[in-house]
């Protein structure tokens, strides 16, 4: 599979909560813990909630990580996404040509 197959599959996501442990206790916690939301590998919604919070835990070396939910996204949120990585590109590539413009 290449890229742009990957980036046309729609997502999925997990929103997990864990144990602010930053010192000052930071602006971000509520009742001690941070709650975020990232994309799941592939593969990886259909090994339990368990091994995903254990996965999360190593990768952001969170403590106390608890699963709240995983979803896949919607197409919608599939479209924004590529729109979102495609403006990118197209920005990289610009920047690539003004580097090669500034050398002549
Ligand atoms: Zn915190």
């Amino acid at each position: 599979m290449n890229r742009n197959e990957l980036l046309a599959k729609n997502r999925w996501k997990v929103r997990y909560s864990y144990t602010c442990t930053c010192d000052p206790t930071c602006y971000y916690e509520k009742d001690g813990r941070h709650t975020t939301t990232t994309y799941l590998n592939r593969g990886e919604q259909d090994q339990g909630a368990e091994a995903v919070a254990a996965h999360l835990a190593r990768y952001f070396k969170a403590e106390g990580v608890t699963v709240e939910e995983v979803w896949q996204e919607t197409d919608a949120e599939r479209d924004a996404r590529i729109a979102a990585h495609q403006r990118e590109a197209a920005n990289e590539a610009r920047g690539i040509w003004w580097g090669m413009g500034g050398a002549n």
